[in-house]
């Protein structure tokens, strides 16, 4: 089977129609997603991002009405039902349907989608490295929500593929620092230090950058800097990669048409990105 999808309680085909017209994540992107990936048939790191999704909810106060168990069955179900061992599951949670006013209505019945597909990592731009194009961060102050109002990522994304680079590089104009990619987190490796913007609501706490953090890099023995820098001084890296549930550490070989360090995937970047594996490999085969 190639994808299945799942609304509110039922399995579904992907392309049948489910949306009220008047569902609040329609109108207003009034809800939040996560996006997961299934490596031989499991679910990687799946916790995290259950946690992140509670708190995503308690952030924009829409009513907790899954439990965690619940959500793991559903994982579960659509990875076992739609067949698919190596892919990505991606679900979001509205706020409800109402008569379109801005404020929340009284009768809030949230309502979960999720959507399984087949899809392979980047592999190719794990070994060659990618493109990156700078773009300023004109996102709303509470990036740290995974909301599906994705315009100012969309936006950025857009930019990066018309300049044919993969990912854009978002910096706020206001104080010229970088805070991450457009979907993805960033980092830079400068004399054996590992940078990356600190956890605010500037930019999303990703999954990967934490097991990054909290697992990869101390097994490395490298030091770590949660501080925000300047596109200038990330243009004097020696090593640049972003981190993404879907791209997991990919290295980034140009910024802007400039030459990160040697123009190749730096050694600490994969490094890395073999640690990662590892873990994948403990939890998934
Ligand atoms: N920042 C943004 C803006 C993103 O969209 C993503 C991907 N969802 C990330 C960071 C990385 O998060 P994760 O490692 O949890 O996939």
């Amino acid at each position: 089977m190639k994808e299945l999808s799942f609304f509110d309680g039922t399995f579904i085909q992907t392309n049948e129609k489910k949306v009220c017209i008047e569902d609040r994540g329609y109108q207003f992107g009034d809800g939040i997603y996560e996006a997961t990936h299934v490596y031989n048939g499991k679910c990687f790191a799946l916790e995290r991002h259950l946690k992140r999704c509670r708190r995503s909810m308690r952030e924009l106060r829409i009513p907790i009405t899954y439990m965690d168990e619940e959500l793991r069955a559903i994982h579960e179900d659509i990875i076992q039902k739609s067949q698919i061992k190596d892919g990505s599951i991606y679900f979001q949670i509205t706020r409800c349907t109402a008569p379109r006013v801005h404020y929340f209505p009284e009768k809030v019945i949230p309502h979960l989608s999720m959507t399984m597909r087949q899809s392979d990592i980047h592999s190719d731009w794990q070994e060659t490295g990618i493109h990156a194009v700078l773009s300023e961060d004109i996102r709303w102050l509470r990036c740290d929500i995974k909301t599906i109002n994705l315009l100012g990522n969309v936006l950025a994304k857009q930019h990066a593929h018309e300049k044919d680079a993969q990912e854009a590089v978002l910096f706020r104009k206001e104080t010229n620092l970088i805070t991450e990619g457009s979907s993805s987190n960033l980092f830079i490796v400068k004399d054996e230090v590992l940078w990356t913007h600190p956890i605010n609501n500037f930019i999303l706490k990703g999954v990967t950058r934490s097991i990054l953090l909290e697992e990869c890099a101390p097994q490395l023995g490298l030091p770590v800097v949660e501080k925000a820098f300047s596109p200038q001084f990330a243009l004097s890296a020696d090593e640049m990669f972003v981190t993404s549930t879907s791209m997991e550490v990919t290295p980034i070989i140009s910024l802007e048409g400039t030459t990160i360090g040697k123009g190749t995937p730096g050694k600490v970047t994969q490094k890395l990105l073999q640690a990662y594996h590892v873990l994948v490999k403990k939890e998934c085969y």
